[in-house]
């Protein structure tokens, strides 16, 4: 029995009258009760609008608020509370980092680099980028075993980089990112690196300051907190010469008939309300998973990772994409296809057993076309999964073709 399993109530429910085996955790994850009890006993006893009040409720508003910073920015190994800015998501991050990074900042015949594993998230924002400045997109293509080699970091990072910018953990492939070694790559050049941690977070520890990283994004929500609130890290000397993403009430010094002078770091880069209660959800999720440890959660999802590759390659007509060893560097991810079936014909036929996986281009497009697919079905773990969830999962899976008509 999984010791944390009980501790979300959404995984005791039913779908189609079984019991939810919930695979679809690079998607979102579920929430502890732990977290659920602080965002409510926010709302119950702290709840105003922060900064503005003069009045006690409004003070101890803006102290959940600041004390969910500091909790963030201790927890990633951030050197200043004040480099910890809430967004709404990693999509909102990435794009505060094209916007007030990319655009005032880049010039033409600069180049930006990426890789093909982006999510969306991480790769529109710069093509819009591209096209305002006149700045070159460069490419890194993973090995047939999803890894980006030395040389191809060597040779896709040159003088003219000035933004390097990939995920840590791909959100298909699941392989870990070198993330020290593009860094230094980066820098060398003289480029910034801007590092998507949506999918690395949740299961293994970031220190931005052993890094040296200089931007990071990720999303609460796929790390146990409610939807709705993310975090931009950024070095305070990149993030002070940054003009404003959004602007509006909160990030304001002074404002006049004609201009406005703005408020200093983090209020700089949060117009407008922000999502408290979001933010008390996610400090308390750092508590949760803190006590739940990234060795545990690493060992737990090894095991499960190395159990479902095994069941799967004994499964016929499936192929998996990417590595198919669990080796170290690889996250809980895998994606598949079924001979013959659409992902989505497999997503389906698997809810009927209250099997949830993801189907789809996973808004990595550029990532299916470089495959030669054009779409995979998805399964991603947590560490409240078990063995039986994918003994169900592996079971479901090898009705798929026969619901199908399809022999043996
Ligand atoms: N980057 C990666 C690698 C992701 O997997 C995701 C979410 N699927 C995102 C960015 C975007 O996250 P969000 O939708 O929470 O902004």
């Amino acid at each position: 029995m999984n010791p944390y399993l009980n501790d979300f109530p959404i995984l005791q429910e039913k779908e189609n009258g079984r019991r939810l085996v919930y695979l679809d955790n690079a998607a979102t994850t579920q929430k502890p009760l732990s977290v659920l009890k602080a965002v409510e006993e926010y709302y119950r006893t702290e709840n105003a609008n922060p900064y503005r009040g003069l009045y006690s409720l409004s003070v101890r508003a803006t102290q959940a608020y600041e004390d969910a910073r500091h909790t963030v920015a201790e927890w990633i190994g951030a050197g200043d509370d004040s480099e910890i800015i809430f967004t709404r998501n990693a999509t909102e991050s990435l794009n505060l980092v094209a916007y007030s990074y990319g655009l005032p900042f880049l010039r033409e015949g600069d180049e930006v680099t990426l890789s093909v594993l982006e999510h969306h998230s991480n790769l529109v924002p710069w093509q819009m980028v591209a096209k305002a400045k006149g700045v070159k997109l460069n490419f890194l293509y993973p090995d047939a075993s999803g890894r980006l080699t030395d040389e191809e970091i060597e040779k896709k990072i040159t003088p003219n980089t000035r933004v390097v910018a990939v995920t840590h953990v791909s959100n298909v492939l699941g392989t870990v990112n070198p993330a020290a070694k593009i860094i230094d790559a980066a820098h060398r050049a003289g480029a910034v690196v801007v590092l998507d941690c949506a999918q690395s977070i949740p299961h293994f520890p970031l220190n931005v300051g052993e890094l040296d990283v200089d931007f990071a994004a990720f999303s609460g929500h796929k790390m146990l907190a409610p939807m709705g609130v993310g975090v931009l890290y950024g070095k305070k000397a990149l993030l002070e010469k940054m003009p404003p993403f959004l602007t509006g009430g909160e990030m304001i010094e002074y404002v006049y008939e004609q201009d406005a002078t703005f408020a200093p770091l983090p209020q700089k880069f949060e117009a407008g309300t922000p999502n408290v209660g979001g933010a008390v959800g996610l400090a308390e999720a750092v508590r949760y998973l803190r006590k739940v440890g990234y060795d545990t959660i690493q060992k737990t999802e090894a095991e499960l990772l190395a159990y479902a590759l095994q069941g799967l390659a004994a499964v016929p007509h499936v192929t998996v994409y990417g590595d198919k060893t669990g080796a170290r560097d690889r996250c809980g991810v895998i994606s598949f296809n079924v001979d013959g079936v659409h992902p989505h014909d497999v997503a389906t036929i698997l809810n009927e057993d209250g099997v949830a996986i993801r189907a789809g281009h996973h808004c990595a497009q550029p990532l299916m076309r470089y495959l030669g697919i054009n779409a995979a079905c998805r399964l991603s773990l947590y560490f409240y999964n078990t063995k039986e969830d994918i003994d169900i999962f592996l079971e479901s899976l090898k009705k798929v073709r026969g619901w199908l008509g399809y022999g043996a």
